[in-house]
């Protein structure tokens, strides 16, 4: 019997949004201004607490890097996927090589009186976390929610949604009224040109 370090996870618990997108939309645009809501080490580690079910981690400036890293190729095969246009083969490769890093597997655990399914990981810490994140993109691309993936198209916005609803249009509301204020403006604009 192979000896592992087995690190327990709890099942994704990010509530309607997938691990995946909740991932690549920690990229976010402020007035027009592309910002990273994880900045730093301890951002990265608060983040991985909240989101990836994936508490008490610390991360340094290399495991931030590859966050970053690994975050950039998500985006590009989300967006690539959504839109309809080629995936591009390099960052499909670098998701599975962090998808590699860290092997996952389910494990049935007693849960009151009925069984529960827990992941463990060959690996701990950020590799572990981001190979969660890795596995939680192919989910989500091979999944019946891949259809419903849209990248969203409000005013400089650069989030991901699902399109849970015929009518959804944008990642959220803020987005859905700058775009209607487009549209009224331009409307006022034609009429009175
Ligand atoms: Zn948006």
């Amino acid at each position: 019997m192979v000896a592992v370090t087995a690190q327990e996870r709890a099942p994704q618990s990010s509530p309607g949004l997938p691990l995946a997108v909740a991932f690549a939309n920690t990229l976010v645009a402020v007035r027009g201004k592309v910002r990273d809501t994880v900045g730093t080490p301890e951002e990265l580690a608060d983040w991985l607490a909240s989101e990836a079910d994936a508490p008490g981690l610390s991360a340094d400036e290399a495991d931030l890097a590859a966050f970053r890293a690994l975050r950039d190729a998500v985006r590009a095969v989300l967006r690539a996927y959504a839109e309809g246009e080629p995936v591009p083969a390099d960052e499909v490769e670098r998701i599975n090589e962090a998808s590699a890093a860290a092997p996952l597997w389910p494990v049935l655990t007693a849960a009151g009186a009925g069984l529960a399914v827990i992941q463990r990981s060959g690996r701990e810490g950020v590799p572990a976390a981001l190979a969660a994140l890795a596995h939680g993109t192919a989910d989500l691309l091979g999944g019946p929610l891949a259809a419903d993936l849209r990248a969203c198209h409000g005013p400089g916005c650069v989030q991901f949604f699902v399109k849970d609803h015929p009518r959804r249009e944008w990642c959220g509301p803020g987005c859905g009224n700058r775009a209607r204020a487009a549209r009224h403006y331009h409307r006022h604009r034609e009429q009175s040109a």
